[in-house]
């Protein structure tokens, strides 16, 4: 049991604030997810349904994966994040079990969030070696999922995806990824927020938040954080040449801006 050891399950040390804009899709987390999750019985008791997972989708870099670790950060719950590409490339024929060990593993950590990433390459979309292989995988984590055998009580899957279109319908029916929530690119307020959230506890000094955001239409928010990282860069370099310190402005995140292209283009136009 290499792979499942305690080094997969996480605390995660951030929560909603530190994820920018998505005001509507965290309200959505909220009443779909961590209520439910925080008080089943109340939710049962109105004929609400609890459990069952989630499938997020979007282009790449927007906040999939920091969208789920911050759930499982308001939760107080165990994460365990795992990618279908891994689990297929590693463990060729003993994969099925690495999955059982997986949610074994959650269900005696829970309350546990297991967040599966590329869930699209269950579909063998890499390699064609993959496809007998992912449709084993597919039957063990509907298994998982329905929990026929197990207890998945205060265990919660959500799933990520930039393919939505190659994920397995029978993943898709009642009580397994039954939800569906888009994570676009930030819109106008978030991509303000997102630099705020990368810049702060720099130092920095009259930053014009929203002429820069404006500049950043279809940027992804790792897109955003990689301007501050170049930005800082540049004064890093400056500082350190002529020894004396200043703090970051506009001008160097606008001039980092200019070498940096939104990364969710390509997507969009597939997905259009
Ligand atoms: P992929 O599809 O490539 O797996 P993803 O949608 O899961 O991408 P993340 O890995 O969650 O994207 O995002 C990459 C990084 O970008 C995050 O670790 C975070 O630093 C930053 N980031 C993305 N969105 C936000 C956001 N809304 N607020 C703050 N930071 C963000």
């Amino acid at each position: 049991d290499d792979y499942v050891d305690n080094d997969l399950v996480e605390r995660p040390g951030v929560a909603f604030k530190d994820v920018g804009g998505m005001d509507v899709l965290k309200e959505q987390i909220k009443m779909n997810i961590i209520y439910p999750f925080q008080q089943p019985e109340l939710f049962q008791s109105f004929g609400r349904k609890v459990g069952g997972g989630l499938l997020l989708y979007g282009p790449p870099g927007c906040g999939k994966t920091f969208l789920a670790r911050a759930t499982a950060g308001e939760c107080q719950a165990h994460f365990i994040i795992i990618s279908i590409h891994d689990v297929l490339d590693m463990y060729i024929g003993n994969s099925e079990k690495n999955l059982h060990n997986i949610f074994e593993l959650a269900r005696r950590k829970k309350p546990a969030i297991i967040f599966i990433d590329e869930l699209d390459a269950l579909g063998g979309s890499r390699q064609q070696m993959h496809l007998h292989h992912g449709r084993m995988l597919t039957n063990q984590l509907l298994t998982e999922l329905d929990g026929i055998d197990s207890d998945n009580s205060q265990i919660l899957v959500l799933g990520a995806t930039n393919s939505p279109w190659f994920v397995d319908a029978s993943l898709r029916r009642p009580g397994r990824f039954d939800r569906v929530l888009f994570v676009p690119p930030p819109d106008l307020a978030g991509r303000i927020q997102i630099l705020q959230l990368h810049l702060q506890g720099k130092p920095i000094e009259n930053i014009d938040y929203t002429r820069i955001a404006k500049l950043m239409e279809k940027f992804s928010g790792a897109d955003i954080q990689a301007v501050c990282t170049a930005a800082a860069d540049t004064v890093i370099a400056q500082v350190m040449k002529s020894g004396k310190m200043r703090p970051i402005r506009t001008e160097d995140l606008l001039n980092a801006l200019k070498k940096i292209k939104p990364s969710t283009l390509e997507w969009l136009s597939i997905a259009k």
